[in-house]
This record gives C-alpha cells, sequence and structure tokens, in this order.
C-alpha cells in the first residue's frame, strides 16, 4: 500500500509551532539537534514505506495462526521485524547505557506515527517491547536491567504486557492470577490472560512476558497485585536462552481487524518469574508502562488517520463522477463540495490530532530534562485527550476513507475498509476511550484544576485575535469550573464530551499557532468554521449531569 512520510509537517510542528528547541536546548537531549531529527525522521520514513508499507495487506490477508502450539507469523512480517531492530528503532528512547539511542520521546513518537501508518499490526510489536523497556528502567532491579535491557533494547528479544483476564477487563484489579515465592529470588506465576498482544511469534529469540499477579498476602483490588518479568525461555546470567518456562499459547483470537498481530490467551503454569519493583507495587510499575502506551496508542490511530488520508485523497484525484462544478478544477471527485469537506476534515483532523500527541510527548521530555514538576502535570493531563482523541481520530478519519471511496471503500481490495477495521480496537485497548475521559475529568482534575487552567491560560494567549477560538477557550473554561463544581458521577456523564471539546480546542491554538502559510491559514479557517463551533454544544452535553441517564432505567432501555 503506498504510503508516504509526512517529513515536511512533522518538521513544521517541531520547528514552528511546538517549539522543538526547548528540548534540544538541554543537556540531556543536546545532541538531537535540528540536523539530526531531520535525517532521523528521513531514515525512518523510508524504512515505513519501503519496507513496512507493502506488509500491510499481506497482514491481512494471511493472517498469523496458531500451528501445532506454535505461532506463524503473517508473511513478511519477519524481514519487517528484522529491519525495525537493526535501524535501531525498538530501543531509539531507550538509555544509551543499554544500547538505547537515547531520542526524545518526541522524535521516536514520530518514528512510531509512520510505522503506524505503514504496517499497524507489526509496529503493535516494538510498541509493546518499549513500553517494557520503560517500565524495566524505571522499576527493574539491576540485575534484571543488565540482562534484559540489551536485548530487548536491540531488538533481539520482544515484550509484552499481560494485565487483561476474563473477568477483569477496564477493572485490572480484579484480577486473579496468583505468584507465590520459591524462596530462591524467584516466584510461581499462575493464571490465564487474555487478549495479549504478540504474545509469542517465530522471530527467534526470547518474549518476555510483564505479568501482573497477586501475592499470597496481596490485598484485593489493585493496591495487592504485584509486577513480575516472566520469559518465555529462561536465560543463563549470559542471556544465553535455556529451558522453556510453564507458560503456552492457548488460542489465538479471530478479529475484525489488525489481522497481522497475533492476539494470545495465554496460561501460565507456575512459570518462573522474577518481581519487578516492590511487592504490591506493581500497579505504580505498570504505570510507567501504560503512560508510554497511552501515548503510543493515540500514535497508532494517527499513523492510521493519515494513511487513510493520504489514500482517499489519491482516490478522489483519479475518480471522476459527474459534471465538475469547480472551473479549471480537477475534474474529480475532490472537486464536490461533499468530498471537499470529507478531505479537508480528515486533514484537519489528522493535524490536530498530530500536534496533540506530540505536545505530550514534548512535555514528557522536558520533564525527564529539566525534572520541572510543570510539564509532569501537563503531561499528565494531555495523555488522556492524546490516547481518546487520536484513536478517535484514528476511526473516524478511516471511517471517512471509505466514504470517499464510495462503493469501493466497501471492496476490501483498496484496503480502505483494512484502515478501519485494524484501527478500531486503538479505542478499546490501553484502557477505553471511555476511561480516558474518566481519568481526565477525575484523577486529572485532582489538582483542583492547576493544569487544565494552565492550558487554558496557554490557549487563551493564542486566542488573542481570534474570535471562535476565544469564544470556544471560555466556554470550555466555564465548563472545566461547572464539573470541578460537580459530584463524580456527573463528571463522569460529561466525560467524553469535556475530553473532545479540549481537543477541539487545543487543536484551534495549534493550528492557529501554524497558521504560517497561505495554505495553512485557509486549513485553519476551515477548521474554525467547522470544528470550533461544536465546542459549545459538548460543553452542554460534558454539564447536562448524570441524571438524565439513569431516568430511562434498564427496564426501559429494553422497551
Ligand atoms: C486486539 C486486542 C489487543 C489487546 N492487547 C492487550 C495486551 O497486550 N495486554 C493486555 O493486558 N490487554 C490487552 N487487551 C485487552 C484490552 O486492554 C481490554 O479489552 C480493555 O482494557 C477493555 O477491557 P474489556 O475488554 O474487559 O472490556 P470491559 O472492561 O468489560 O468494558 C466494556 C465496556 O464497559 C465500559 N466500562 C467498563 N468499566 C467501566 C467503568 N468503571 N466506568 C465506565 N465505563 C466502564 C468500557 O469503557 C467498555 O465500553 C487487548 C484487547 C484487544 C481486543
Amino acid at each position: 500500500m503506498p504510503y508516504t512520510a509526512p517529513t515536511d509537517e512533522h518538521l513544521h510542528l517541531l520547528r514552528n509551532v511546538l517549539g522543538y528547541d526547548r528540548i534540544s536546548s538541554t543537556e540531556k537531549f543536546e545532541d538531537a539537534g535540528d540536523d539530526m531529527i531531520a535525517a532521523i525522521l528521513s531514515e525512518a520514513g523510508k524504512m515505513a514505506q519501503d519496507v513496512l508499507a507493502p506488509l500491510q495487506r499481506p497482514g491481512d490477508l494471511e493472517p498469523a495462526h496458531l500451528e501445532n502450539g506454535v505461532v506463524r507469523t503473517a508473511p513478511g512480517f519477519h524481514d519487517g521485524y528484522k529491519a525495525i531492530a537493526e535501524g535501531g528503532w525498538v530501543g531509539a528512547a531507550a538509555d544509551p547505557e543499554h544500547g538505547g539511542m537515547g531520542l526524545p520521546l518526541t522524535i521516536t513518537t514520530l518514528v512510531g506515527e509512520m510505522m503506524a501508518s505503514a504496517c499497524l499490526s507489526l509496529s503493535l510489536n516494538p510498541l509493546m517491547t518499549q513500553g517494557q523497556i520503560e517500565a524495566l528502567e524505571a522499576h527493574g532491579s539491576d540485575a534484571i536491567k543488565a540482562l534484559y535491557l540489551p536485548k530487548l533494547i536491540s531488538g533481539e528479544w520482544t515484550g509484552t504486557m499481560n494485565l487483561t483476564e476474563p473477568q477483569a477487563g477496564s477493572d485490572v484489579g480484579a484480577l486473579r492470577s496468583k505468584a507465590v515465592d520459591n524462596g530462591d529470588g524467584t516466584f510461581a506465576i499462575s493464571g490465564q490472560k487474555i487478549y495479549i498482544s504478540w504474545g509469542d511469534h517465530d522471530f527467534g529469540g526470547n518474549v518476555c512476558h510483564l505479568v501482573l499477579a497477586r501475592l499470597p498476602d496481596g490485598v484485593p483490588g489493585t493496591k495487592g497485585i504485584s509486577l513480575f518479568i516472566v520469559p518465555k525461555f529462561i536465560p543463563d546470567a549470559d542471556g544465553n536462552l535455556g529451558e522453556a518456562n510453564s507458560l503456552r499459547v492457548v488460542s489465538l483470537e479471530h478479529k475484525l481487524g489488525l489481522h497481522g498481530s497475533p492476539t494470545a490467551v495465554m496460561e501460565f503454569d507456575g512459570a518462573t518469574g522474577w518481581m519487578v519493583g516492590p511487592p504490591h507495587g506493581g500497579m505504580a510499575a505498570m504505570f510507567t508502562m501504560m503512560n508510554n502506551a497511552r501515548l503510543g496508542v493515540g500514535t497508532e490511530g494517527l499513523g492510521v488517520a493519515e494513511a487513510a488520508y493520504q489514500k482517499a485523497l489519491e482516490f478522489a484525484l483519479e475518480r471522476k463522477q459527474g459534471k465538475t462544478p469547480v472551473d479549471g478544477g480537477t475534474g474529480t471527485i475532490a472537486d464536490h463540495a461533499d468530498v471537499r469537506r470529507m478531505l479537508l476534515t480528515m486533514k484537519a483532523q489528522t493535524a490536530v490530532a498530530r500536534a496533540i500527541i506530540l505536545d505530550t510527548a514534548i512535555s514528557t521530555d522536558l520533564f525527564n530534562a529539566t525534572q520541572d514538576a510543570s510539564f509532569k502535570a501537563r503531561a499528565a493531563f494531555l495523555t488522556p485527550i492524546a490516547k481518546a482523541f487520536g484513536t478517535d481520530t484514528g476511526s473516524e478519519v478511516a471511517d471517512l476513507g471509505i466514504q470517499v471511496h464510495g462503493g469501493m471503500g466497501f471492496v476490501e481490495e483498496t484496503g480502505a475498509a483494512q484502515f478501519s477495521r485494524d484501527v478500531r480496537v486503538t479505542r478499546i485497548y490501553e484502557g477505553t476511550n471511555g476511561i480516558q475521559a474518566m481519568d481526565l475529568v477525575g484523577r486529572k482534575l485532582m489538582d483542583g484544576g492547576d493544569a487544565a487552567f494552565a492550558m487554558l491560560d496557554e490557549i487563551a494567549a493564542t486566542a488573542k485575535g481570534n474570535e471562535a477560538l476565544a469564544k470556544a477557550e471560555t466556554t470550555l473554561r466555564e465548563t472545566t469550573k461547572a464539573l470541578l463544581a460537580s459530584d463524580i458521577n456527573a463528571r463522569f456523564a460529561g466525560a467524553t464530551s469535556f475530553l473532545r471539546a479540549f481537543a477541539i480546542t487545543l487543536g484551534g491554538h495549534y493550528l492557529t499557532r501554524g497558521a504560517d502559510t497561505e495554505n495553512r491559514r485557509a486549513l485553519n479557517a476551515f477548521y474554525t468554521a467547522h470544528f470550533l463551533p461544536q465546542v459549545d454544544a459538548l460543553c452542554a452535553a460534558a454539564t447536562a449531569g448524570d441524571a438524565l441517564l439513569y431516568a430511562l432505567d434498564t427496564d426501559a432501555l429494553a422497551g
């Protein structure tokens, strides 16, 4: 599937909108200057275009499958994975002490976007490993770091994340997997985990599972959960693979999309594991991984949105239907007003999702480089928006992509439908988008709204002289105050609308800041007319309270 890396757009955002130079002027990231990042983005773009994009269709047509208990991956995936690993992309953000490139998250996020555009199902593999690397860097013992990190960073071994169980989905605290101390520094891990992405593969090396389980004295709920690293093959101290551990893939799920990614039911039967972080401190450790993964999953949505837009635009500029309403136009459906509306919606929304995601990454990098807590709070506030709006955008843009194609969008061979099927799960996994919205109005407003109001102050500064943006900002500020004064279930009732209103207003802020050419001003004018007015309606819904939602009892729902 042809794909062109949007390198110019990436550099525009970094240079002209989001102030990337704030990162490269810190001591920590002084090597990641403008020339270097341009070279890195160009290199990663080439790999995405030339090596990964051709794997997109085969991954859908010949899904990963289980053969006599062994996972067989889609054709070409092993070579594609080798290219990712050999390019150093798995550990690009990791600490150089263990072989990583130490690049800012901002840059590796853009690399992740390009890989997701090219082949989402394969790109999920390094995403999982990257989360594991970050969790081990932050919480692993020195021995675990020395043994696992070099192999994960080089891509020789891969990582997975094992939270979900049949009765414990969004409610991770309900998990039943057990860990028993073997008395020799290891633990015996038993239980069933479901939906484990890239739970196994035939790329060679080791598959390292980060598993949440409860020690015998672990209290019920999330406070009693511990984290363990449980490798498929038990390595010796030098990292040579030894005997197979007591774990297996029971089955792979048949899914709506993302067929190239094996989604495994895993059985751990007294498997040998090593604790990561303190006893009962598993959720805190896992949160490190989940924050990275939330941004990464938002980026998956962004990547698919970009690819779906490129595909739809290419089609629209070839397909002829009806009399062209534009003098001197292309004579294709791209001249029709409604098709233009769809294309501009796709382009604008993708640009906004990218800016939100990158701004989140930039705040994370600035916190890591400076330890200034205000950047941490900013990143924490933006993360649920980046995840939910990024993945909603992936889904909505891919859906519009089908519509632009007309009947051909419903026919698999164009690839438009695959984008929509593949990206759908990103709104579900890594905390459903509903849970993200609840996080935004719950935990992320627990500071009394400080982080939210700081963000709104930034928007207000941009909005000077921009009436529509100023109006959206004022409405959103009032809505934030109203939610802060509401009880928690009323907040939850308005959470999804509030998150979207925030994302759309942020979009006006970024597009206004970046409107430095005639084309960018035109895109911003479209956004101002078509998106910003939605903020009013969304804010009204956000503050409508919860009583309306319960006015129909469950019998009435069925009636
Ligand atoms: C393809 C795929 C890959 C996955 N990969 C992994 C993986 O690698 N590792 C892993 O551990 N898991 C993985 N998952 C699991 C995924 O994270 C869960 O599916 C997700 O967290 C939702 O849990 P659930 O499916 O049990 O849905 P449920 O939790 O049952 O949710 C059902 C609905 O109820 C809503 N809901 C639930 N609780 C609340 C609440 N308190 N308030 C409001 N609404 C609520 C949800 O938003 C959702 O709309 C994967 C799933 C899929 C489909």
